[in-house]
C-alpha cells in the first residue's frame, strides 16, 4: 500500500522534525537558564538501614517556560558538551548549602549527596570553589558526599589524583550508577573512594530476576569486604528493600520510599516520619 507506506513516512518525518526541534530548543535556550533562575533542585529521601535514620541526594531540574519541567538526563549532557557544566554545577552546590542550612535546623545531621560530572573534576578550582561555598554557610565537608557516575570517568589518572586529593580534605566520594562501566572493578582497585552506589537496573527488576538479585548480593559483600559502605538505588517495591536488609546493604533510594521532592515537601516528609 504505497500511500500507507507515504503516510507513515511522513508521520515519522514529522515525529524526527519533532525530535530534533526540541533538542535545538534545548541546545538554544541552555545558556540563558541560569540567568533566567530556570534551574531548581529537588530532593530524594535515602534511608539508612543500620539505624532508620534519612539522608538527601540533590536532583537538578529545569523549569523551561515554555517545555515545562526538562529532567536532568536530557539537558546534562548537552551541558557537558557545551561547556555549560561547571557554571550549573556550581550553582547546584551554592543551592544545596543554601538547602542544608535549612534543612539542618530539622535534622542537625543530614548529609546531601551532589551529583558532579568528571568535567567539574577537571577544574583546578574545583575544590577550593566547594570548600569556600561550604565555609559561606558554616558547613563542613562531612554535610555532603560527591556522587561521580562511573561510566562518566574517562581520565583514571586525573580522577586518582583528584579523588586522593578530595578525601584527605574530608569530603567523600561515591561511585554512582556502579557495575555499569566496563571497569567497576580497577575503579573500585585504583579510586579511594567511600561508598558504591549500585545501579538501579541491578535492583528494580530483583523480586523477580533472580541474576539481578545474585549479582546485587555480590556487590553488597564486595562493599563489605572492602569496608566501604553501599546504597542500593531503584528500591521500587518492599519486597526489594527486605532483600537488601538481608544482605547487609547500608542504604536505600528509591520511589518505595518517595520520589524526589521540592524543599518544602521534602521538610513535610521528614516531619511525617518522624511522628510515624
Ligand atoms: P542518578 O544520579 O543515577 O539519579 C538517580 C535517578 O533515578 C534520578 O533521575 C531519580 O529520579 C531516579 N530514580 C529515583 N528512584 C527511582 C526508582 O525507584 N526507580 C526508577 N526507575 N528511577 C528512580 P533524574 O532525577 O532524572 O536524574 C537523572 C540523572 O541526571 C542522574 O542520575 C544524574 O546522573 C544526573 N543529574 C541529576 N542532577 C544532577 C546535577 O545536579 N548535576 C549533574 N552533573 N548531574 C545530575
Ligand atoms: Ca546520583
Ligand atoms: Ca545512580
Ligand atoms: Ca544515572
Amino acid at each position: 500500500d504505497p500511500a500507507g507506506d507515504k503516510a507513515g513516512m511522513q508521520q515519522a518525518d514529522d515525529l524526527h522534525t519533532g525530535e530534533d526541534s526540541r533538542s535545538r530548543k534545548i541546545t538554544s535556550d541552555l545558556p540563558l537558564a541560569l540567568n533566567e533562575n530556570q534551574f531548581f533542585l529537588v530532593y530524594q529521601p535515602k534511608l539508612d538501614l543500620r539505624d532508620g535514620h534519612y539522608n538527601v541526594e540533590a536532583l537538578i531540574r529545569w523549569n523551561h517556560p515554555e517545555l515545562g519541567i526538562i529532567s536532568p538526563g536530557e539537558f546534562i549532557p548537552i551541558a557537558e558538551e557545551t561547556n555549560q557544566i561547571q557554571n550549573i554545577g556550581n550553582w547546584v552546590i551554592h543551592q544545596v548549602c543554601n538547602d542544608l542550612v535549612i534543612l539542618k535546623t530539622y535534622i542537625p545531621d543530614l548529609i546531601a549527596a551532589v551529583n558532579i560530572s568528571p568535567l567539574q573534576l577537571k577544574d583546578n578550582e574545583f575544590i577550593h570553589k566547594l570548600q569556600n561555598a561550604l565555609t559561606d554557610h558554616q558547613l563542613s565537608p562531612a554535610s555532603i558526599e560527591l556522587e561521580i557516575t562511573e561510566s562518566a570517568l574517562l581520565d583514571m589518572q586525573m580522577a586518582k589524583e583528584q579523588f586522593q586529593l578530595l578525601h584527605k580534605n574530608g569530603f567523600r566520594v561515591v561511585l554512582d550508577d556502579f557495575g555499569t562501566s566496563y571497569s567497576s572493578l580497577s575503579h573500585l582497585k585504583v579510586l579511594s573512594v567511600q561508598k558504591i552506589k549500585i545501579d538501579k537496573s541491578f535492583i528494580m527488576n530483583m523480586d523477580f530476576n533472580q541474576k539481578d538479585q545474585q549479582i546485587a548480593q555480590m556487590m553488597v559483600r564486595l562493599a563489605k569486604n572492602l569496608d566501604l559502605e553501599v546504597t542500593a538505588e531503584g528500591v521500587e517495591k518492599p519486597e526489594h528493600l527486605q532483600m537488601l536488609k538481608k544482605m547487609g546493604c547500608t542504604e536505600i533510594q528509591g520511589f518505595y520510599l518517595s520520589k524526589p521532592l521540592p524543599l518544602e515537601e521534602l521538610m513535610g516528609f521528614f516531619k511525617e516520619s518522624k511522628t510515624n
